[in-house]
């Protein structure tokens, strides 16, 4: 048997489409329109394509985008400043830091001195302790990116065994969150984990963010279960190209799985799609207009 492919892409260009209709009704009937500014420091390549990525795909969505680029020696409090900056522009409803920063610059601060409303990554302090208090709280896109795939699949996640791989701050612990609010019973695994296959191999769903090339195996997979792969891991192969891959070996897992998404194509389609829904959404919380429908 082979597992069904969730698709990424389908399933990312679907919500973005739903943020530009819900986008261009809020622009139409309120004279609001939802505005995303991001800001990059230093000309990291990777950080530089994500960037031009959100930049591209919140103009297509018939959103406001703006640009900030600071040199890789911007300094903590120019950082800062730039941040109070957008905090107080009434065209910027969603602020996004691309991380990570130089060296030498504190994320943590420049996270924190994010307005909470405008906090489109859901990182800071303020929404990431809303989160774990089951109050509404802007979410990391990511993790709800995970959340929305595997709903195309189970209907309702109520009472299956979800098993994390995981407990970074952008990832594994706001995922613990997001499936506790479905009422999914949750284990979250870590480096320190005895024993990791027999743990992953209960799980009715797997979500695994862990960042090392194809570590989860076949034979960890409960055979019928839910595979979300969070992993973006770059390998070199034998012709000197080099090839992205997953947390999951996913080619053997694609045979034990019911449900699996791909790396490429899977939850990183999501992350910006979701990004765009969170900007749509701080809008209309700022506007005090009703949530949007997406
Ligand atoms: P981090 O490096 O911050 O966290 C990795 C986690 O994996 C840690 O909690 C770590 O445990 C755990 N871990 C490491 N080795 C093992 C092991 N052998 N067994 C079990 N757990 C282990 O990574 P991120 O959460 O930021 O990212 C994870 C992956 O997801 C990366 O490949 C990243 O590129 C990708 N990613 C993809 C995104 C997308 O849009 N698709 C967005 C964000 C990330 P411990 O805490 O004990 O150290």
């Amino acid at each position: 048997m082979s597992a069904k492919i969730i698709d990424g892409k389908i399933i990312a260009a679907d919500l973005r489409a739903r943020v530009a209709t819900e986008a261009a009704r809020i622009r139409r009937d309120h004279g609001v329109t939802p505005g995303l500014a991001a800001v990059l420091v230093g000309a990291d390549p990777a950080s530089q394509v994500y960037v031009r990525s959100k930049v591209k795909q919140t103009e297509a969505a018939g959103m406001a985008s703006s640009e900030y680029l600071l040199p890789a020696t911007a300094s903590q409090a120019e950082l800062l400043a730039v941040v109070e900056k957008l905090n107080h522009d009434p065209l910027v409803h969603g602020i996004l830091v691309q991380l990570p920063l130089p060296g030498g610059l504190d994320p943590q601060g420049i996270v924190a001195a994010i307005d909470p409303a405008k906090d489109v990554d859901g990182l800071s302090p303020v929404n990431a302790g809303r989160l774990a208090n089951g109050l509404s709280a802007l979410t990391p896109c990511t993790p709800l990116g995970c959340i929305i795939l595997a709903k195309t699949v189970h209907a309702s996640l109520e009472g299956m065994n979800a098993v994390i791989i995981g407990r970074s701050n952008l990832v594994g612990r706001p995922l613990v969150q997001l499936l506790l609010n479905e009422n999914a019973t949750v284990t979250i695994a870590h480096s320190r984990t005895r024993d990791l296959a027999p743990v992953c191999a209960r799980a009715d769903l797997v979500l695994a963010a862990v960042g090392k090339p194809e570590m989860v195996k076949a034979s960890w997979i409960k055979p019928g279960a839910t595979v979300i792969d969070v992993g973006i891991n770059r390998i070199a192969l034998a012709d000197g190209k080099t090839r992205l891959v997953g947390d999951v070996a996913y080619s053997e897992a694609l045979e034990v799985a019911g449900a699996i998404t791909p790396v490429p194509g899977g939850v990183g389609q999501m992350t910006v799609a979701c990004l765009l829904a969170n900007t749509l959404r701080a809008a209309c919380a700022i506007h005090k207009l009703p949530a949007p429908a997406i």
